[in-house]
């Protein structure tokens, strides 16, 4: 039962393990997919964009700053707003921070000498495109993106920058679309780990770091790709996340997935595995408890019937049918061993006397008293002795010498003696036994057999009763065989 309940607990255990692996595997897959997606989709825009600030660079470096270059400079400006959703906006900004011009005429021009990009440009003289974070337009409001191009004088001196700025809403609108549950999550960031845009939108999320994250500094550095799980050092709920890195530029884009919306159909699955193990363990408990209860009722009814079988109810001795089980049992075993068999007939004496004066409950209580001198008498395991019936007793001695049968029988008719129980009807005045002891060596020709020995002992027996009673008395003709006699007077002297 205990096997059978631990291999199921076992099994269902493995199933549900490997069964959650799957799930984790299919939706790791599955984000791993998505960040390879929208990071191509990320390069694809930011090339878009720095291509359109290429050409405005060069536009603005050769054309100069007068008032008629701008106009069209403008025109073009236009022109690529109006075509390229990703651009929000374009703008040339001069030495001094101040914007020349944008593409968008209605909206007026600000001053840009305390942003950072500005400050990067001014101090940086290569020509590196320069990808901000995320911050709120100056001309509308909005949260724009923005990518910067330096603008040099002839002489190589600063003299401005090209900017676009792509509007936060681009990229969250495109990651709405995607289906990724409830508490799932799209990050595009820098490569520093800064947010630049954070699906689900939150605008306290704009400009954290996701650098704390375990994978930033353990994963990051060597591949440009994978997935890993994690509690968010954003809003600290646990996802399964995919990492990819924007090739060209430096930005990442990371997608996750909630570990509970994940394995919310695992969970369902495992509790419902779970009801049926535990009803399969009950009802493998109780037909399991009833099965043992049977088991052991038969098993107390079998040693039961064993023991009315084979013991007398009276004395607890062996009753009459193990007498001639055992007898059959230990002559056989005789022949085999060439060893010897001895026997006692023990009978109480002038027992009807007894019962007729003392009654045959006091009788019974003798019997029981006879029958413990009788077994206390016996010291060897292989010794059995039985009620042979009613106030007689048989002992079998197996391989015991004659002498050594004679002691026994000795010590069971002294030790009666010593219970001193009064018997007025007896010449002794106590009750008192009377013991025939016969020996064989039993032999494979058929020459001599358990019925004779039996005979022996009874004649010995009657014997002892003749000669007056409360006596031992061996039988006077042991059946003799030569083995029998050799045995007994070469390797058991007396
Ligand atoms: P002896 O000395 O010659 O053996 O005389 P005895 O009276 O013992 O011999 P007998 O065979 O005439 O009587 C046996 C008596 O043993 C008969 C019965 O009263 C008594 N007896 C036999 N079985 C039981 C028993 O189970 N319980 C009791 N209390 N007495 C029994
Ligand atoms: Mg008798
Ligand atoms: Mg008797």
């Amino acid at each position: 039962m205990v096997v059978v309940c631990l291999l199921a607990i076992g099994l269902t255990g493995q199933e549900t393990w490997n069964n959650r692996a799957a799930d984790v595997h299919a939706s790791s897959q599955q984000t791993t997919n998505l960040a390879q997606s929208l990071s191509q989709q990320a390069t694809d825009s930011f090339q878009t964009v720095d291509g359109v600030l290429g050409e405005l660079v060069d536009r603005a470096e050769t054309d100069g700053s007068q008032p008629r270059a701008l106009r069209r400079l403008q025109k073009v400006m236009s022109e690529h707003v109006k075509q390229l959703r990703v651009l929000h906006n374009l703008f040339i900004v001069d030495a001094g921070g101040n914007g020349l011009v944008n593409a968008l005429p209605q909206l007026k021009n600000a001053n840009y000498r305390d942003r950072p990009y500005f400050i990067f440009h001014r101090t940086h003289a290569g020509q590196t495109t320069h990808i901000g974070r995320t911050v709120r337009s100056r001309t509308d409001g909005s949260w724009i993106i923005t990518v910067t191009r330096r603008l040099n004088r002839a002489d190589g001196s600063f003299a401005g920058l090209a900017m676009a700025t792509i509007s936060g809403d681009y990229f969250l609108h495109l990651y709405n679309q995607v289906d990724i549950e409830r508490s799932g999550i799209i990050t595009l960031a820098l490569a520093d780990g800064t947010i630049l845009v954070r699906k689900p939108f939150e605008q306290a999320n704009i400009g954290k770091s996701i650098a704390k994250a375990p994978f930033f500094r353990s994963a990051l550095p060597q591949t440009a790709a994978g997935s890993y799980e994690n509690r968010s050092v954003v809003d600290g709920i646990s996802r399964f996340y995919a990492y990819h890195r924007v090739s060209r530029y430096p930005l990442l884009i990371v997608v996750g997935v909630a570990e509970d919306e994940v394995l919310a159909a695992w969970r369902w699955e495992t509790l419902l595995s779970l009801v049926e193990l535990v009803g399969m363990i009950s009802i493998v408990a109780i037909l399991g408890g009833y099965l043992v209860r049977q088991i052991k009722k038969r098993e107390t009814a079998e040693a039961l019937l064993e023991r009315l079988v084979l013991v007398d109810g009276l004395t607890g001795l062996g009753n009459r049918h193990q007498f001639e089980a055992v007898l059959g049992r230990e002559w056989r075993r005789a022949v085999r061993a060439g060893t010897s068999l001895a026997f006692l007939m023990i009978d109480a004496d002038e027992f009807k006397g007894y019962n007729d004066r003392y009654g045959h409950q006091a009788g019974d209580n003798v019997l029981k008293s006879i029958a413990g001198c009788i077994s206390g008498a016996l010291g060897r395991p292989a010794d059995l002795a039985a009620r042979y019936g009613g106030e007689e007793f048989a002992v079998f001695l197996p391989d015991t010498s004659s002498p050594g049968a004679f002691a026994v029988g000795e010590a069971i008719r002294r030790a009666v003696v010593a219970l001193n129980i009064a018997h007025v009807g007896s010449p002794h005045g106590i009750v008192t036994v009377s013991i025939g002891v016969g020996r064989v060596s039993p032999n494979p020709n058929g020459s001599t057999s358990p019925s004779a020995l039996v005979k022996a002992a009874d004649s010995a027996l009657y014997q002892a009763k003749s000669k007056g009673r409360n006596q031992t008395e061996p039988a006077a003709t042991f059946i003799p065989t030569l083995a029998g006699v050799i045995s007994e007077y070469v390797s058991e002297p007396v």
